[in-house]
């Protein structure tokens, strides 16, 4: 959080607010490959490239991806990082419309679960990333670059 004073469309960058009918996923993809040591579990939470997204969306949209959250983002075939950022906006919709209907966690498919729906196989609990957030994932499905 932060405190902006004066009015918010001066002060405020719409292009990088993953709800906004302003963002600008060529943008974020610019973002992302300027900082390439980045891990992709860090990157999903920097409120620079993806205003409004979450620790709850950045395990899903990984898991949805299936892409290993210590992957660095400079090692991201192009087709994933396109796919990375087009899942931040849609699973964040995906994220409200459940949470209007009271259906949020059961949509979950791996946050705060023990098996992968996927493969079945048992899921991997850390706190990764200098963000040190939980992050749940499958070892199985998803791939580290
Ligand atoms: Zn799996």
């Amino acid at each position: 959080m932060r405190f902006i004073e004066g009015p918010l469309d001066a002060a405020y960058d719409w292009r990088g607010d993953v709800m906004s009918p302003d963002w600008d996923p060529a943008l974020a993809r610019r973002k992302l490959r300027s900082a390439p040591e980045a891990l992709v579990c860090d990157a999903l939470l920097d409120q620079d490239v993806f205003a409004g997204v979450g620790n709850i969306i950045k395990n899903e949209v990984l898991f949805r991806i299936r892409v290993h959250p210590c992957t660095r983002v400079g090692d991201l075939p192009p087709r994933k990082l396109a796919q990375l950022v087009a899942q931040a906006r849609t699973y964040s919709f995906d994220f409200l419309e459940w949470k209007r209907r009271f259906v949020l966690r059961r949509h979950w498919q791996v946050h705060r679960r023990r098996e992968c729906p996927e493969c079945g196989r048992h899921l991997e609990l850390a706190h990764l990333g200098t963000r040190q957030r939980r992050t749940f994932w499958c070892g199985h499905c998803q791939v580290r670059y």
